[in-house]
């Protein structure tokens, strides 16, 4: 184990406890660098030794098993690729020696903080399973992208209770620009999967006009100075249009790259769908967009930006 630094006094982190960060991977890794550099007492464990690596060689403090990160810590971050591994990490494997949970081997009253992003389902059975355990739990999963992560700029939706809202605020300050109290457990994932629901539908809508507007001899700018200042406006428009020209700064400018790439959306929309099913809800685009996107990541587009399926579309119309 590499020893933690020690926090400089007047620095945000000088006043909080150690924070044991699991899941270093691209967006973990800069999330820790930041809590570091901000004056937090940092441990960070992965299962990857190159992650563990690559986070030495940005000065974070890393433990040899996630048993150590999580001993003396009085907040347990973890930012993992899915629902399973944080309930696998929670709970641990049994029957195997050494292999506890990380809810046995905390300090009561330890606060865990989840940044991944998970079914709403699942945060919820973590945080009971945490609260049953004698800890508190906040979902925290974010918007922004690596981009944001390097930069200290995601957003965070919250879901906790408001105690403990307060207790994880300025951490969250650090690593991110806005910081929203959504509801209780499972609110934050709920609003993130809401949100991104939202972005899928716009974006395959917004592209599908894109390329009904060039079948009917529109010119891309005509079409975009029309619709993004009428009732079409929207996100998916505005800022990441999905032809090159109108918006420089989309990744349709760089041959769609991400950005926002579409294994990501297509496994938010996996996660909205799911949600969809268990509450019973009637939607019929939402379901719609996670099957396009299934089919889009599948074929090619997985590390592409999600607004690369305006070529899909295009591919699908030419005849
Ligand atoms: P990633 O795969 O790069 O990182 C996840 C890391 O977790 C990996 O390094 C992996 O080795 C590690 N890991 C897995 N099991 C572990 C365990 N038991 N203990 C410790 N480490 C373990 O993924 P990412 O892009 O950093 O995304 C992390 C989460 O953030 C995901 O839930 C993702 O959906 C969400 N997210 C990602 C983005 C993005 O742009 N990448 C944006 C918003 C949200």
């Amino acid at each position: 184990m590499s020893e933690p630094s020690t926090p400089e006094p007047g620095r945000p982190g000088a006043q909080a406890g150690p924070v044991a960060f699991l899941g270093l991977g691209h967006m973990g890794g800069p999330m820790a660098i930041n809590l570091v550099k901000a004056g937090y007492t940092v441990t960070g464990f992965d299962v990857v030794p190159a992650a563990l690596e690559t986070a030495r060689a940005h000065g974070i403090a890393t433990a040899d098993t996630a048993a150590e990160a999580v001993a003396g810590a009085a907040v347990v971050l973890t930012m993992l690729p899915s629902g399973k591994h944080l309930l696998d990490a929670y709970r641990g494997t049994p029957g195997q020696p050494g292999q506890s949970g990380l809810l046995a081997t905390a300090a009561p009253g330890t606060l865990f903080l989840d940044c991944s992003t998970i079914n709403v389902d699942e945060a919820r059975e973590a945080a009971e399973l945490a609260v049953a355990a004698g800890h508190r739990a906040v979902d925290a999963p974010v918007s922004g992208g690596v981009v944001g992560a390097e930069a200290g700029t995601l957003t965070f939706m919250v879901g906790a209770l408001p105690e403990d809202f307060e207790a994880v605020r300025p951490m969250l300050e650090v690593m991110g620009k806005r910081v929203v109290h959504c509801g209780e457990h499972g609110a934050g994932q709920a609003a993130k999967i809401c949100n991104n629901m939202i972005l899928g539908v716009s974006m395959i809508a917004v592209s599908e006009a894109f390329v009904l507007g060039e079948k009917l001899g529109l010119t891309h700018q005509a079409l975009f100075d029309v619709a993004s200042a009428a009732s079409g406006q929207c996100w998916a428009l505005t800022t990441n249009c999905p032809v090159p020209g109108p918006v420089p700064t989309s990744p349709a400018n760089r041959d769609y790259q991400p950005g926002f790439a579409g294994a990501l959306m297509a496994k938010d929309l996996k996660l909205a769908l799911n949600a969809l099913q268990s509450t019973g809800v009637a939607a019929r685009l939402g379901p719609l967009a996670s099957e396009i996107y299934d089919s889009f990541a599948a074929e090619g587009g997985a590390g592409r930006d999600f607004s690369g399926i305006i070529t899909d579309i295009r591919d699908r119309s030419a005849h």
